[in-house]
């Protein structure tokens, strides 16, 4: 392939191309230091530069006050499966779970496996994970509620956050964090692996309200403790420095060239009403989310026959649209249209599925 793809991965996926090209471009020697960023200290001033631009810029997209700490962890969004009820569920506390769907499910095992009290108040697996519960019963004096704000394997998003109370919420956002405006109001945490939609794997971004920290327990390993990363600004020991380093670009791009999140948001609203609504006058194809729940970010549909998807995967990256197979647990098509896939992109999509529909339908 000599040309790049329009990438609908799901993650690692598509970043925006002035930050691979900004990349490119320092790789060698980054800021004047004679070194590659993938070579300076995690000590030095220059990474200490780029780790507190990428902190601040996500203090202002996000509006976030004083109360939230912003950090950098490894191991994936799937270690705060872990972290979550290790560092919030001592002393017999409990907590409320919405599952739905892959993760959400993986979250809760993640607890259980600990033996931790946890209460699983909304689910929709009795219809596969394709709608998101609402008027849920949530527990008066529990500790959080969890919940996964997109599932980028289902295809399904919160449209909004629901009501817990005083109870504050702790968000798996990896797959749509910076994609759209947010109310903190009532948030303890959020995370996100950052390959779905704000930079290369290797960190999660855990942004944290001071007072969970209080409920950290001493006992429990430094690397599995909040207040490890809290304390010394992420850099406890060395941080996954290139993925930081590019979180921070994004971030940059999000903010001077896009202009915020309410642009963005509105960006992404064009992009996958464009999809949804050509999917919806089609015959061939069927959108798997039910309308109300439906994923901005991870569009989820199928054609009329396996083999038929298996065409329309391979004819697709023949023309130059990747990464449009269902996740292996589901099957199906889907396509991840990320804060970096532009209007372009959908549009090439939907003339192919077009092309595809005449010649197969
Ligand atoms: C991909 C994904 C995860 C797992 O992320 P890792 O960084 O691979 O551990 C967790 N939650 C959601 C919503 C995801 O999309």
């Amino acid at each position: 392939m000599q040309e790049r793809i329009h990438n609908f991965n799901a993650g690692p996926a598509a970043l925006p191309l002035p930050v691979l090209e900004e990349i490119k471009d320092s790789f060698l020697n980054f800021s004047g230091s004679g070194m590659s960023i993938t070579e300076v200290s995690h000590r030095s001033k220059w990474f200490d530069d780029v780790i507190n631009d990428a902190i601040e810029r996500t203090q202002r997209l996000l509006k976030l006050n004083d109360q939230y700490k912003v950090l950098f962890l490894q191991g994936g969004a799937s270690m705060q499966f872990c972290m979550i009820p290790l560092n919030f569920l001592s002393d017999g506390r409990s907590a409320d779970y919405i599952n739905t769907g892959t993760w959400s499910t993986k979250a809760i095992k993640e607890a259980q496996i600990q033996n931790k009290s946890i209460k699983i108040v909304a689910s929709s697996e009795d219809k596969n994970f394709c709608y998101i519960p609402e008027n849920i019963p949530f527990t008066k004096d529990a500790a959080f509620v969890h919940l996964t704000s997109n599932n980028t394997i289902k295809g399904t998003q919160f449209e909004s956050l629901p009501d817990t109370g005083n109870v504050p919420m702790i968000i798996d956002m990896s797959s749509d964090i910076m994609s759209r405006p947010l109310d903190m109001s009532n948030i303890g945490m959020i995370y996100a692996g950052a390959q779905k939609n704000i930079g290369p794997a290797g960190a999660c971004m855990v942004i944290i309200r001071q007072d969970l920290l209080d409920l950290v327990p001493d006992h429990i390993p430094s690397m599995l403790s909040y207040n490890t990363f809290a304390s010394k600004n992420s850099m406890y020991n060395t941080p996954p420095c290139f993925s930081i380093y590019t979180i921070q670009l994004v971030l940059k791009w999000l903010e001077d060239t896009i202009g915020g999140l309410e642009k963005m948001d509105a960006q992404n609203r064009e992009k996958a009403n464009l999809l949804y609504d050509y999917i919806d006058n089609s015959d061939f194809y069927n959108a798997t989310a039910q309308i109300g729940s439906r994923s901005l970010m991870n569009v989820t549909f199928r054609l009329p026959s396996e083999d038929l998807e298996k065409t329309f995967v391979e004819k697709a990256i023949n023309e130059g649209l990747g990464g449009l197979k269902g996740h292996r647990s589901v099957g199906g098509c889907r396509a991840s249209i990320y804060n970096p896939t532009g209007i372009n992109a959908i549009n090439d999509l939907v003339s192919f599925m077009k092309g595809f529909e005449k010649q197969s339908g």
